[in-house]
């Protein structure tokens, strides 16, 4: 469904990502796996479209100039050149790292925000979807967002992603900073959806424990390379990747 080759992006002459080559099928759930800096909302970037964006913004300001090269397509459309803002049309929708929610609005707010590119009949379908999942968002929905719990802001965060009719959902490091009781429940969640909604995700975090459960297939990046990916099963069953990547 999303399919990228030949990735690279250099931020000035720093190589953030080096050919990167990954995909993730219907209904599939991918995880992307890195340290810090490895590359991760790089990458989310670059398939989200968001680059484009903040590569315009650092050339107009006459600022450092950042390189995108290689592939992005999506069911066999090359959409490389297509902004973020054409790519959520298609579906493409990002849930980007440190939520970025409207903290002065509220719970409800955000979520009507999120549904800029719906229908009044999928906004509402979808809303009554989002406080199924997430029975504690309806309990919420007249506070300020800015007011809720890290773990509170996330559902919001995927809520209001799911508002916009995603057909592949781009999780951005969604556990950071939370408790690992929060983190199941949402990971949990998020294999709920997919399996509900028929939506295709493809999640990054730093640690893969939490989010290895749900995902069908996993990359390692590390400098900004994929250096290694599999079905999880394969991964979990090797001794070395599970001791260096999932501290099992
Ligand atoms: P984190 O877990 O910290 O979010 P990440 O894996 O998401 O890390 P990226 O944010 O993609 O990593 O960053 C990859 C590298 O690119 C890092 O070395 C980072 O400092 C650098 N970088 C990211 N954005 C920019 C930018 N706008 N200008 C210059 N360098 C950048």
């Amino acid at each position: 469904m999303l399919e990228a080759s030949g990735l690279m992006v250099f931020y000035e002459n720093m190589l953030a990502l080096n050919n990167v080559a990954l995909r993730c099928g219907e209904d599939e759930i991918v995880g992307v796996f890195g340290a810090n800096s490895a590359g991760k909302s790089t990458l989310m970037y670059a398939l989200s479209g968001i680059m484009l964006d903040v590569e315009k913004k650092e050339r107009m300001a006459g600022g450092e100039r950042i390189t995108l090269a290689g592939e992005v397509r999506y069911r066999g459309r090359d959409i490389m050149n297509l902004k973020a803002s054409k790519r959520a049309r298609l579906g493409i929708v990002l849930c980007p790292e440190r939520r970025r929610l409207f903290k002065e609005s509220t719970v409800l707010e955000n979520l009507k925000i999120g549904a800029y590119l719906a229908t009044a009949a999928q906004a509402k379908e979808t809303l009554a979807y989002v406080f199924k999942i997430f029975p504690a968002l309806e309990k919420l929905k007249t506070r300020l967002s800015g007011f809720l719990s890290g773990g509170e802001q996330q559902m919001l965060a995927i809520g209001r992603a799911l508002m916009a009719q995603p057909k592949i959902l781009l999780l951005d490091e969604p556990l950071l900073g939370l408790s690992p009781l929060m983190q199941a429940m949402l990971m949990r969640a998020v294999r709920e959806i997919r399996d509900e909604r028929r939506i295709a995700i493809i999640v990054t975090e730093q640690y893969a424990r939490p989010v290895m459960p749900i995902v069908d297939y996993a990359f390692i990046l590390e400098n900004g390379s994929a250096v290694l990916e599999g079905v999880r099963d394969d991964l979990m069953d090797n001794p070395d990747v599970k001791a260096a990547y999932f501290g099992v």
